[in-house]
């Protein structure tokens, strides 16, 4: 169906069909996607998605899958990552300020950071995604998020068009930006709180780390699985009900944080629903709370499932 684009794209943007989608996800669970793309420039990534538009498919912007479940079996859908070189530069402007593409990962930001001795984004390090995902979610960790840091976001919308939101045009809240529902993030200008010793930045990424270490599992995950419920975490309510350890074939409720799902080796999409499913129900039957993913679904919907 785009098979026709392959022409009118640039050499160096990669177009496949019948992409596996598992190890393009942190989880490492899913089935393949009718089309991906790897766009090396805007006008390819326009062009990609109006094409896609125009056949009726529907577009998935993928960043780095770490709060992805995919679901078993060919999705009908093109997935773009924005993974091309050109999106992954990080440019330090005056002020504290840098802007950074879509694709670079907050890691690799993190490091930049430290490199110019600019503080206060030492939150992002350990989640282990990309910038655009970053925005879509609003991600946040160690009392930070995201859009605390934001200055502007440069967007490419449903239509075609490219605007500069500034932040105070966005809508976000607790793990969502409103208008990266549908549109794709290409870059943003964040500004960095402070300025510091390098040797400070690298102890407080440090103490992060270790924190991270000692309470979240190594295996396989996709983070947290539910949003924290109000006035308590989604993580201690499993826990107290001794969820930890449940498993539905090889997905498992960690036994080291029971927010998080684990890979065992051959988990499918499926079976990670079916713990999702599981897991809500106990929950609810037991103390009445309700617990709703924070994990996105590619290839179904959680009103269809839960
Ligand atoms: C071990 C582990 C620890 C984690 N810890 C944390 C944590 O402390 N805090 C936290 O908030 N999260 C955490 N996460 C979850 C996850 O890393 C974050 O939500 C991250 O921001 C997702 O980024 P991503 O690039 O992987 O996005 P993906 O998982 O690839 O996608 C997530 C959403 O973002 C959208 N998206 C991606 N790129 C773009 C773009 N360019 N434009 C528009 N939309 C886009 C996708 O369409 C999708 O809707 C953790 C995950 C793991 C596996």
């Amino acid at each position: 169906m785009l098979e026709a684009l392959r022409d009118r794209l640039s050499s160096e943007t990669v177009l496949r069909s019948d992409e596996p989608l598992a190890r393009r996800t942190t989880l490492g669970v899913g089935g393949r996607a009718r089309w991906y793309a790897e766009p090396s420039s805007v006008d390819d990534l326009l062009l990609l998605s109006r094409e896609a538009a125009g056949a009726g498919l529907p577009v998935f912007y993928l960043g780095r899958g770490s709060n992805l479940l995919v679901m078993d079996g060919p999705i009908e859908v093109l997935v773009i990552r924005l993974n091309h070189p050109c999106w992954r530069r990080v440019e330090v402007l005056p002020d504290g300020l840098l802007r950074t593409g879509a694709g670079v990962r907050l890691r690799e930001l993190c490091g930049e950071a430290l490199r110019r001795g600019l503080a206060g984004l030492e939150f992002l390090e350990g989640i282990p995604g990309t910038v655009g995902g970053a925005l879509r979610m609003n991600a946040g960790a160690m009392g930070g998020w995201m859009f605390e840091v934001v200055e502007s976001v440069r967007v490419l919308n449903g239509d075609g068009g490219e605007r500069l939101l500034k932040r105070e045009e966005l809508h976000y809240g607790y793990r969502h930006c409103r208008e990266l529902r549908e549109a794709c993030a290409l870059e943003a200008v964040l500004r960095a709180p402070g300025r510091a010793e390098a040797q400070n930045i690298r102890e407080v990424l440090h103490r992060y780390q270790e924190h991270r270490h000692a309470t979240q599992p190594k295996e396989p995950s996709a983070g947290c699985i539910f949003k924290n419920p109000e006035g308590d975490s989604a993580g201690r309510v499993i826990d107290r009900l001794g969820l930890k350890g449940t498993r539905v074939g090889d997905a498992e409720v960690s036994s080291v944080h029971g927010n998080f799902i684990i890979n065992r080796g051959g988990a499918t999409g499926t079976e990670v629903v079916g713990l999702v499913r599981r897991v809500r129900d106990e929950v609810w039957k037991q103390s009445r709370v309700e617990l709703e993913p924070e994990v996105l679904l590619l290839g179904a919907n959680w009103e269809d499932l839960l």
